[in-house]
């Protein structure tokens, strides 16, 4: 007996759980672990004392019907929840089981206590995190979702909102009504290939079907989780459409641009960062790129000059950080079949392209000009050589006379012959006329100015044609308006002009007609002479290149006629202009100051 009471004693006390014997309210017997609950150290402190200095106030009253109530279900898995004070008055939750037992031949209960504080606790913290989560999914400005195959097993009210259902209607259908099967097929074979390299976050960027049938834009994330056992994907989305709606009308603008400059007629490229965002038609010719496609994403280092990379560089960032655009600067291009091209090129700013600050570049193809600027050095130079040629053509004039005035001679004394000596002579004088033309190639000198009445001089040239006329049977007619002006001019050279422009309009009617001069001074101060023919005009393609030197169309022509005319008038501050209609005739008008206007300063 006396053993297994110890045996006992000793079981008792090794119980996780606290054990107490209460006989008439009193406690008889408490084992380790119920002093450790209750926060006791000595078992003197405990035996002896009444059940109720234990018992939470709250809880005192139901007390003994409790402890009727579990002994008489003489169950030992019927437990009931009660609250007890510690020594230190903390309260403590507990489980707690009864029995009956003899102590000391007496009926008294054996108290089996449960400490729950613990538990609760656990359980309680549980509930406030679950409750955290909740409120957090509820109040959070993103769609929250899971799915779990083709249900969504959870989601909260703001994703539900976003598709225009209710959160239970969610839960009712399936993933099919929320997004394309295309979208659903490519995102699942997407997060099973990540997950067999490891990957566990997804990011979402699909389009969603509204109730209404609508779609909205979705970005967002997800993750792979484990729910209730299986493999699902939690995620989180936010509505984008408006931002892609907003990036479609900045799509539009940049088309609408796009349009605009596609037939402007400059070469443009449009840049960003060096990159080409859009080349128009003419660029496109320029650099010799058959279509847009293939040059847009290209660097546009690649179409300029090694030789121009840092300068470029350098200018771009000064365009970006100003409104101004750049003037025309000059800049070697590579075009796609490797010739290069001389360009000027001009930038601006444009702000928000495509949401963007980018760079717009005039170019300018400089081969055209580049090539008349070499015409233009060419008559330079002939120029030059037409003022030494005229040095060297009063040289050649005097030994003319002479070859002249023999050829003549032998003429008439070898009568035989009389052919030879007409070619002769008729070269010679052919030599004298352009060695003639050449000398008016010198800059006129102001120093044979003076003031001369026009009609004299236009007479005297009229008379020298005469004859010629009269052989071709053309009728020259000249008409002077009541003004008689007199010109401040060098009149040799004026004649040369008038002879110049009127053997024009007679070479030019081989058939007869009528060539009409007239003469009239008007209010803006000049003479006005028109020198009108009946020919056969001038084609258009012809009439703006005429002055050029040596442009003729005639057999025995020099070419040199109107481009010496027109220096001569030009130096008389006058001007010269051709007007022509095909197959109805030509006017060529002079106008000169009339003298009394003249102010000092020609030369
Ligand atoms: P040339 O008379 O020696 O040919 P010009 O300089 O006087 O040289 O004239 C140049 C060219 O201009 C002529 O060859 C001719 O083709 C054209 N031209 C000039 N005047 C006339 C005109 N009145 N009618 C038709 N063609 C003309
Ligand atoms: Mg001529």
């Amino acid at each position: 007996m006396r053993e297994s009471e110890e045996r006992y004693q000793h079981l008792v006390h090794m119980l996780p759980d606290g054990l107490i014997v209460v006989l008439e309210d009193n406690i008889v017997f408490a084992n380790q672990a119920m002093l450790t609950m209750l926060g006791i150290s000595n078992f003197d402190d405990i035996i002896g004392d009444p059940i109720n200095k234990f018992i939470h106030p709250e809880f005192m009253e139901r007390f003994p019907a409790m402890i009727n109530y579990l002994i008489l279900e003489a169950n030992p898995s019927t437990f009931t929840y009660y609250e007890l004070l510690r020594l230190d008055q903390q309260v403590i939750e507990v489980e707690m089981r009864a029995v009956a037992v003899k102590f000391d031949g007496k009926n008294a209960v054996q108290l089996i206590i449960h400490d729950i504080t613990k538990q609760k606790r656990m359980e309680a913290s549980l509930l406030e995190k679950e409750y955290l989560y909740k409120s957090l999914m509820e109040n959070v400005v993103a769609g929250v979702f899971v799915g779990l195959r083709d249900k969504i097993v959870y989601a909260n009210p703001y994703l539900a909102e976003m598709y225009g259902y209710t959160v239970e209607e969610m839960y009712a259908i399936s993933i099919n009504d929320l997004m394309d099967q295309d979208e659903i097929n490519t995102h699942k074979s997407k997060i099973l290939r990540g997950m067999g390299i490891g990957l566990s976050q997804f990011p979402i960027k699909s389009k969603g079907i509204k109730k209404d049938g609508s779609r909205i834009y979705l970005e967002g994330n997800s993750t792979v989780i484990m729910f209730n056992g299986e493999l699902s994907l939690l995620g989180t989305v936010q509505d984008v459409t408006p931002k892609r709606e907003k990036e479609k009308l900045l799509m539009e603008n940049a088309k609408l641009y796009q349009k605009i400059i596609k037939f402007v007629p400059e070469p443009i490229v449009m840049s960003d960062h060096g990159i080409v965002l859009y080349a128009n038609k003419l660029a496109l010719e320029v650099l010799g790129i058959e279509s847009e496609a293939k040059i847009i994403g290209t660097s546009v280092f690649e179409f300029i000059h090694q030789s121009h990379h840092a300068l470029t560089l350098e200018k771009m960032h000064l365009i970006m950080s100003t409104d101004e655009a750049t003037p025309f600067e000059e800049r070697v291009l590579i075009r796609t079949d490797g010739k290069l091209l001389d360009v000027e090129v001009s930038s601006i700013r444009i702000n928000n392209y495509l949401g963007k600050d980018v760079m717009l570049s005039v170019i300018r193809d400089l081969t055209d000009r580049k090539r008349s600027e070499e015409v233009l050095i060419r008559s330079e130079k002939l120029s030059a050589i037409g003022q030494l040629a005229a040095g060297v053509a009063h040289e050649i004039r005097n030994p003319l006379t002479a070859l002249k005035g023999f050829t003549q001679l032998l003429s008439s004394k070898y009568p035989e012959n009389p052919h030879y000596f007409s070619i002769m002579a008729n070269e010679i004088d052919r030599i004298t006329l352009i060695v003639n033309e050449f000398m008016t190639l010198a800059k006129p000198h102001f120093a044979n100015y003076r003031s001369e009445p026009l009609e004299p001089i236009l007479q005297s040239v009229l008379s020298l044609l005469e004859t010629q006329a009269i052989l071709i049977n053309v009728e020259l007619k000249v008409c002077f308006d009541h003004t008689r002006p007199s010109i401040f001019c060098n009149v040799d050279q004026l004649k040369q002009v008038f002879l110049n422009i009127i053997k024009n309009a007679l070479e030019a009617m081989p058939q007869g007609g009528e060539v009409v001069v007239t003469v009239a001074s008007l209010e803006d101060g000049f003479a006005h002479i028109r020198i009108i023919d009946g020919g056969p005009g001038i084609p258009e393609e012809l009439i703006s290149k005429i002055g050029e030197p040596f442009l003729t169309t005639k057999e025995k022509g020099t070419g040199l006629g109107i481009m010496i005319s027109n220096r001569i008038i030009e130096a008389h501050k006058g001007t010269l202009q051709i007007s022509s209609v095909m197959n109805e005739g030509t006017v060529v008008e002079i106008m000169l100051p009339v003298e009394d206007q003249l102010t000092i300063g020609l030369g």
